[in-house]
């Protein structure tokens, strides 16, 4: 089946054309300053790239000039999957557009505000222009949506929780589902208690036993848990009533600071990127090895809290943008573990590949793969599975 994935943000919205049964990808690309001035879509097929500067005043625009450009690629699109960031306590699992889901995404946007009203508004958009075609909802919290109640219940008030939905939603489900996937197909019965490890600018782990998500690091937020490129992850909540009374700082200013000005780029003072960071470490800045081990040093310590909460630990798993190609980030990390009997070969670490390997030696006590994310194609799978082929 061919579906086309769309990821929609307040400005941007990113797209690919791709083959469930092949896993090809025929075309994808991202519309850019949706809204803004200088707006243009970045467009790959065939490994050529191009850029073609374009008036998208709104999604919808944005959304037709993707269609025009998809008819290059003569390739029929049979289902449309939508990533949306926040699926509330909603969805358990996937799900096809209808008034009433499309309702419910719309319902939990104060969770994700930045998020879910575009992509409800996107969602709503492309049910409009091609009603032939079906659409399906795919959140990125669906996943953790189960998990053990002692995992996702914060002890505040119950009717707090009742009445405002305060609970651990996690995010990067659809990856953490993929990455269970493929270490379940590489593994067989190997692999019982999985920690998925997220490593991109944003950064989450999970806890996976039997295909089931036991506990994750995000919270009701994205904001919990991990260091990341710009967010500080979990601080003492009492922070933000201290900045806000002795600071003056607003509740926005908070907000601000701690999604867009910490992490890795408050501590290196130098990036949010973990390149830059890694080669200020290597040319002998402090605060850039600073960074990197207090990222080591919390990756490794919610390691421990995921195995935790599964009461073991057989595989470990690393992915996305600083999991997939950080050699050092994945060595830091591991060794902070050796105590646990984590143990990766140096020279496999070091190999570079698009594809799913072991870099643990034979006797580490955890086996330890580098596993790449495809989120497209895990949201393709449950388009077809909801609409069949
Ligand atoms: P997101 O999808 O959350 O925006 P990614 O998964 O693309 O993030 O990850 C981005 C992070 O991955 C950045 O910190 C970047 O430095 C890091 N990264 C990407 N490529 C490399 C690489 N070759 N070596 C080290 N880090 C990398």
């Amino acid at each position: 089946m061919n579906v086309l994935v769309i990821n929609a943000g307040s400005s941007s919205l990113k797209y690919q054309l791709l083959n469930t049964e092949t896993g090809e990808v025929f075309a994808k690309g991202n519309c850019e300053r949706i809204g803004i001035d200088g707006s243009f879509i970045g467009h790959e097929e065939n490994g050529v790239k191009g850029k073609l500067e374009v008036d998208m005043p709104d999604h919808k625009t944005a959304i037709s000039h993707v269609f025009e450009i998809l008819k290059t690629v003569d390739q029929p699109i049979e289902g449309i999957g939508h990533r949306v960031v926040q699926g509330g306590w909603y969805f358990p699992e996937s799900a096809v557009v209808t008034d009433e889901t499309l309702g419910w995404v719309r319902e939990v946007a104060p969770l994700a505000p930045l998020h879910n009203y575009a992509e409800a508004d996107v969602i709503e958009i492309c049910r409009d222009m091609f009603p032939e075609l079906g659409n399906v909802i795919v959140p990125d919290t669906a996943f953790h949506y189960n998990m053990p109640e002692q995992a996702w219940r914060y002890a505040i008030p119950r009717d707090i929780v009742d009445k405002y939905h305060v609970r651990k939603y996690g995010a990067h489900g659809t990856s953490h589902r993929f990455i269970w996937r493929t270490v379940h197909e590489m593994m067989g019965d190997k692999t019982h208690k999985l920690v998925s490890c997220h490593l991109g600018s944003g950064a989450s782990l999970c806890a996976i036993e039997d295909g089931q998500c036991m506990d994750t690091t995000m919270g009701l937020t994205p904001l919990d848990g991990l260091i990341m490129g710009t967010r500080c992850g979990t601080v003492d909540p009492a922070t933000v009533f201290y900045l806000n009374r002795v600071a003056n700082m607003s509740i926005d200013d908070i907000d601000t600071m701690m999604n867009k000005k910490s992490g890795l780029l408050a501590v290196s003072g130098k990036s949010s990127d973990s390149r830059d960071i890694e080669e200020g470490m290597n040319n002998g800045d402090e605060n850039c090895k600073m960074a990197m081990e207090m990222f080591y040093y919390r990756t490794s310590q919610l390691f421990c809290e995921m195995a935790a909460s599964m009461e073991g630990v057989d595989t470990m798993a690393y992915t996305a943008g600083i999991g997939e190609n950080s050699v050092t980030m994945r060595a830091g990390v591991a060794k902070r573990l050796e105590w646990m009997g984590v143990k990766i070969d140096p020279e496999l670490n070091k190999i570079r590949s698009d594809e799913p390997r072991v870099i643990s030696t034979p006797d580490s006590k955890i086996t330890v793969l580098v596993v790449p994310t495809n989120e497209e194609l895990m949201i393709a799978l449950d388009v077809e599975a909801l609409l069949g082929k």
